[in-house]
């Protein structure tokens, strides 16, 4: 079933019915046809369905709830260039950071792109923080040589994130089912030309689309430990292995040093590397400081390590305590309320702290208009890899990342599009949806097929952060 978000006037009801006709059980009941399918409702989907014209009919589905996204959890903010002097500098944090193995060119685009993208999101309601004269009020992350990162509070994801999904509801042209799961592509003569899912009640469809992007989010749901969704397994991954499709950089996979520690199974939350920006400090057991807290992840999360080994301990701490009680509730108010409710007053206590998996700087391998190595098909966000990170991510160049080239991929499925206006074939290469039938079967093929692939490219990282995965 399509879930329609769109409820508006009598216009929008005869183009929905105009649709429905077009798209809905076109010849056969298992059988959708539409234009574009984008496979993933976070920020880099969302933000790409909205460059497309109303013209262009658009299936986006989402394997959970709408809401129930990274996009909306992200915490620390959106990275920007604020001024043409800071380009040199924001360039050199983003290739430190990366060491060195980022792709030049998908930096330049990136940071160029973003005082546009910055411009444009707050054209489609979204509001950052202001300092009291009503300019904007930037902050820092670790490794960020200065306040370069927009925010809303301690919710920047789900400020930016919400407000384009409200106007992608807006938008009649575009359909969201939730709770279906894409499970493979239709490929026909090395190209795609569409996609099979599992609907809400599992059985498995056949969408038919001129243009498949995927945009379907990180790999976090593979770890134990993880601030990601659990539903999020990378299954374009396993999908481009399958098909013979590119794939880039499958073990640079990043672990966030600061998760709030707890024995409780699930998601980890996290404690964003903005707190550590306004001075938070790391202690060892001993109360010690063993590290610059500022530096880039990979080497914090090291140092917490040692120091985790060197205590025979699970955690360490963070430690605010020396800030103004009122500032940290005002500044980080979901983190204070969320560690209240494990019974932390971070304005009196140390957090107890943990390294987590966090970010997947890999994927579906793409260029720099997203195009992945298969025609008709495109890749965004976390799922895809133009190699921007390189090695590992600066702080809070993700949600940049993910709008910079969703906007990009858009625009070059658009030209796409309009050459083929007339080639869409009648009648489509019949598929064995039989295949499918066995859910649980094939995930966990596709959850071996990925930990494999990590294992084999670096068995170091596998041994030290995969140990358990799979085992929820
Ligand atoms: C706790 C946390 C804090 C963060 N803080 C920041 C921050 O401050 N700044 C920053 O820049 N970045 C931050 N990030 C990273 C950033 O949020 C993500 O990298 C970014 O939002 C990814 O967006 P996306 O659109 O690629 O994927 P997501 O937002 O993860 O969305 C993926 C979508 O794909 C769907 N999906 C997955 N598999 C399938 C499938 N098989 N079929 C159908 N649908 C599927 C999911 O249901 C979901 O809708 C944070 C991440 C986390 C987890």
């Amino acid at each position: 079933m399509i879930i329609m978000y769109h409820e508006a006037g009598e216009h929008s009801k005869k183009k929905e019915e105009a649709r429905m006709d077009k798209m809905s059980t076109e010849k056969m009941k298992n059988m959708v046809r539409t234009d574009v399918v984008i496979v993933g409702t976070g920020a880099s989907g969302l933000y790409c369905a909205l460059q497309f014209p109303e013209e262009t009919e658009i299936l986006m589905i989402t394997k959970d709830a709408v809401e129930n996204s990274d996009s909306f959890l992200a915490q620390g903010g959106i990275s920007t260039l604020k001024n043409a002097e800071d380009y040199e500098s924001y360039y050199s944090d983003t290739m430190i950071a990366g060491r060195y193995e980022n792709n030049p060119k998908a930096v330049e685009v990136m940071i160029k792109s973003s005082p546009e993208t910055m411009k444009d999101l707050m054209a489609l309601g979204v509001e950052f923080d202001r300092t009291e004269e009503g300019t904007l009020s930037y902050t820092r992350e670790g490794a960020h040589s200065t306040f370069r990162i927009l925010h809303h509070k301690d919710i920047t994801g789900k400020e930016i994130t919400s407000k384009l999904l409200a106007r992608v509801r807006e938008r009649a042209h575009v359909t969201i089912e939730e709770y279906t799961t894409m499970v493979d592509i239709v490929e026909e003569n090395g190209e795609c030309k569409g996609i099979i899912m599992w609907d809400k009640n599992n059985s498995p469809k056949v969408v038919y689309a001129k243009t498949v992007i995927w945009a379907n989010g990180g790999i976090g749901g593979l770890f134990v430990n993880s601030t990601n969704y659990s539903h999020l397994t990378g299954d374009s991954l396993a999908i481009a292995l399958l098909h013979g499709i590119d794939i880039q950089d499958i073990n640079y996979i990043q672990i966030h040093p600061t998760t709030l520690y707890s024995k409780k199974p699930g998601r980890r939350f996290l404690i964003s590397e903005s707190v550590r920006g306004e001075g938070a400090i790391l202690l060892n057991p001993d109360g010690e400081r063993f590290v610059d807290e500022l530096l880039p992840r990979d080497v914090v999360t090291e140092a917490i390590c040692k120091e985790m080994e060197k205590f025979e301990t699970d955690h360490v701490y963070l430690s605010l305590t020396f800030l103004d009680p009122e500032e940290t509730k005002e500044r980080f108010p979901n983190i204070y309320l969320k560690c209240l409710n494990e019974g932390i007053d971070i304005t009196k206590e140390y957090i107890p702290v943990t390294p987590a998996q966090h970010y997947f700087m890999g994927g579906v391998k793409v260029d720099l208009n997203s195009q992945t190595s298969m025609k008709n098909l495109y890749a965004i966000g976390e799922a895809a890899c133009n190699g921007v990170h390189g090695a590992n991510r600066l702080a809070s160049n993700s949600l940049l990342e993910s709008l910079v080239f969703a906007k990009r991929a858009a625009l070059k499925v658009m030209e796409d599009l309009k050459e083929t206006v007339s080639s869409q074939p009648e009648t489509e290469q019949p598929v064995d949806l039989g295949v499918y039938s066995d859910r649980k079967q094939i995930e966990e093929k596709y959850r071996k097929l990925i930990l494999d692939e990590i294992k084999r490219k670096d068995e170091k990282f596998y041994a030290k952060w995969c140990n358990n995965a799979g085992k929820h």
